[in-house]
């Protein structure tokens, strides 16, 4: 990383679309201080992973990683490893994983670029080539770290060791978001919008609150500048991001009125030049009518909710701490069938949870049933550290986890197949994805948010990006298929 040669990095991101958009912000700040981006291990001088830790098999993936390529450090190469395990493990990374010089977790980004430069004002001052360099840790919990986030000086770090340890381990109680005009994002035409970070439910299985601290919001007038810019630069649809969405808090806003989630999600759908809005995830506490009313109101809205339920058996929910009964969960859900527009529902599920007994899992197969969503996304329930689950005795074999998870992915294929048949012969309005060259079909996505593959009349070569108008022929339990209809609003030239 030193000389005239550019810097570069290689970063990989596990899990959630949070994680996916922290990144796109990482990066854009990484370009910022002068890197490069490239796509394998072996071309990058600073090699970083952006981890999860939802489940152990997440956080299992990045220490297999770290292992597989630490005899590349004998090359000089550096290693980062960035949210929620840096957050969990914090310093234990360093002794699990010594070759690693960095360890942030995701409240701290907005001091990364301080910790690049102390990563590189060591590796050119403090060591020669081959001596191993010096320094340990720049945290929140060392005098080495400003209050304000902008002191993390090289001169007052410690020097105890042979090896650079940087961290950034801001506690749960930071009021900060990560804010940065550089997010370096994937997709031309698509894109996410953190509105609010962290989480204060503490649901009984889940490390979020302790990986990403509090719940702290945006204001709404910088989300929606941000709306505003994005739709400038061409992007048409728009993703609202947090753990709970509707949690949204509006800090006070020089006295302006402060805009409730319901009205921030209508307020994005109003900007100009976006046709689609999405939101992810909402909790079913705080999930209240005036969000079904504002996709009622305002077309740009999806007709998507996603609502996660967790189980079906209120027992279950009390000892997960999820804050509502099956009962509540179901007013939430007629409130969305109610709706004039047909939204899709989608959701969560665990299974196995201490004490969870066939009955309980039985009620969780009926609440399938009686919901009728249009997709379930299944967990086996995992023990994570510093939850207040792990205390719990009554274990479930892994065993019988596993079972529990195939009945219920099988019960809910099952179920998808009516649901996505009604669709058949319908016309729907598609963003196309991308193309399919070996099936001769284009990828859409429809305002419900299922894959819709289709093909178009000869000479027809819809856009990425674009949207097109689709006659549904026929259905999967995981997908449509429709043609495009002629006026569907290609362009007529094939695609570069
Ligand atoms: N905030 C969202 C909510 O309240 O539903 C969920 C966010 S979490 C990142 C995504 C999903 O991971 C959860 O809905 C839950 O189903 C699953 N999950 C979280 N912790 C888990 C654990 N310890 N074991 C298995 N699945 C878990
Ligand atoms: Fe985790 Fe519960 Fe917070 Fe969702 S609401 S992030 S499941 S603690």
């Amino acid at each position: 990383m030193s000389g005239d040669r550019q810097k570069t990095f290689y970063l990989e991101t596990f899990g959630c679309q949070m994680n996916v958009h922290d990144s796109e912000k990482v990066v854009g700040t990484l370009l910022q201080e002068g890197y490069r981006q490239v796509e394998t291990v072996e071309q990058a001088d600073l090699i970083l992973y952006n981890t999860c830790s939802i489940r152990d098999k997440a956080e299992q993936k990045v220490f297999h990683r770290l292992a597989d390529y630490k005899k590349l450090q004998a090359q000089g190469k550096k290693f980062g490893v960035l949210g929620c395990v840096a957050q969990q493990e914090g310093e234990k990374i360093f002794e699990r994983a010594p070759h690693v010089s960095l360890v942030c977790g995701s409240a701290s980004y907005r001091n990364l670029p301080q910790m690049l430069a102390q990563l590189e004002s060591i590796q050119t001052d403090g060591a020669q080539a081959g001596e191993p360099a010096i320094f340990e840790t720049a945290s929140s919990r060392s005098p080495a770290f400003s209050p304000a986030g902008r002191g993390i000086s090289p001169t007052t770090l410690p020097r105890t060791g042979s090896l650079i340890r940087i961290t950034g381990l801001d506690d749960r109680q930071t009021d900060a978001c990560f804010e940065t005009e550089f997010t370096a994002r994937t997709n031309p035409h698509r894109g996410y919008i953190t509105i609010i970070e962290g989480c204060d439910k503490f649901c009984a299985y889940c490390v979020v609150p302790y990986t990403r601290g509090k719940e702290r919001s945006r204001t709404s007038d910088s989300v929606l500048a941000e709306a505003r810019q994005m739709a400038d630069l061409g992007y048409t649809d728009i993703q609202l991001l947090g753990q709970n969405v509707n949690s949204y808090n509006d800090p006070t806003n020089g006295g302006r009125k402060k805009r409730s989630f319901a009205e921030l999600l209508a307020a994005v759908g109003e900007v100009s030049g976006i046709k689609r809005v999405r939101f992810t995830t909402s909790h079913p506490r705080d999930f209240g009518r005036d969000i079904v009313e504002a996709i009622d109101a305002v077309p740009t809205l999806c007709d998507h909710v996603h609502l996660p339920v967790q189980s079906g058996s209120t027992r279950m929910l009390d000892a997960m701490q999820r804050l509502y009964t099956r009962q509540q969960y179901l007013e939430r859900i007629a409130w969305i069938k109610a709706a004039k527009r047909d939204i899709a529902i989608t959701t969560d599920v665990i299974v196995g949870f201490p004490g969870e007994t066939e009955s309980d899992f039985s009620e969780t197969l009926s609440l399938l049933e009686e919901v009728g969503y249009d997709g379930v996304f299944s967990f086996k329930y995992s023990p994570r550290p510093n939850t207040p689950a792990l205390s719990l005795h009554d274990a479930i074999p892994d065993q019988q986890k596993a079972r529990r998870l195939e009945v219920l992915m099988a019960k809910q294929r099952e179920l998808q197949i009516p649901r996505n048949r009604k669709y058949v012969g319908s016309i729907v309005e598609v963003m196309v994805e991308g193309q399919n060259p070996a099936r001769g079909q284009w990828i859409g996505r429809t305002s419900q948010n299922k894959t819709l593959n289709f093909t178009a009349a000869a000479g027809k070569f819809p856009q990425t990006g674009s949207y097109v108008t689709v006659i549904v022929t026929a259905s999967f339990p995981n997908s449509l298929v429709g043609e495009m209809l002629q006026d569907g609003g290609c362009t007529k030239t094939a695609p570069m």
